[in-house]
C-alpha cells in the first residue's frame, strides 16, 4: 500500500513569524517525578498550538504530545488547562519566562485554601 504524502500540518511556527495562535499552561496535579533534583520536578507545562487548544490537548492524552505528559501519564498524574490566552510564541516565552506556579490560579486557590504544604519552592523548568 502506498502511502500518501505528508499532508501533516506543521504544528509550530518559529519565534518571530508573527503566526498567532494559542498559549495555553497546564497544571499537573502534583510535581512530576524526572532525573532532575526534587525541587525541580515540573508541575506546569506552557506551550503553544496553532490550532484550537483542545486539539493540541488530545495530542497530549494520547501520549504524541510533549514528553512531559507521557511521564505524568506514566505516573498516574492527572491534569487540567488553566490559562490559555491568544497569541504568538513570542507570547509563550514570555509565559514560560514567569513563574508558572505563581500565577497559576489553581495553585493559587491551593495556597489560600492552605491544603497545599510545600516545603520547596517549586520552579518550572527552562524547557
Ligand atoms: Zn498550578
Amino acid at each position: 500500500m502506498a502511502h500518501p504524502p505528508s499532508g501533516r500540518i506543521r504544528r509550530t511556527a518559529p519565534v518571530n513569524s508573527g503566526v498567532m495562535g494559542w498559549v495555553y499552561r497546564v497544571c499537573f496535579d502534583r510535581p512530576i517525578r524526572t532525573a532532575a533534583p526534587r525541587q525541580h520536578w515540573p508541575r506546569h507545562y506552557t506551550g503553544w498550538t496553532e490550532h484550537e487548544v483542545t486539539s493540541r490537548m488530545a495530542a497530549h492524552e494520547d501520549g504524541t504530545g510533549s514528553r512531559l505528559f507521557a511521564l505524568a501519564a506514566e505516573q498516574g498524574i492527572g491534569w487540567k488547562v488553566v490559562a490559555t490566552e491568544y497569541g504568538d510564541r513570542n507570547r509563550e516565552r514570555q509565559m514560560k519566562q514567569r513563574s508558572a506556579s505563581r500565577s497559576c490560579p489553581r495553585c493559587r486557590a491551593e495556597r489560600q485554601a492552605g491544603t497545599s504544604a510545600k516545603p520547596l519552592l517549586l520552579t518550572e523548568s527552562a524547557a
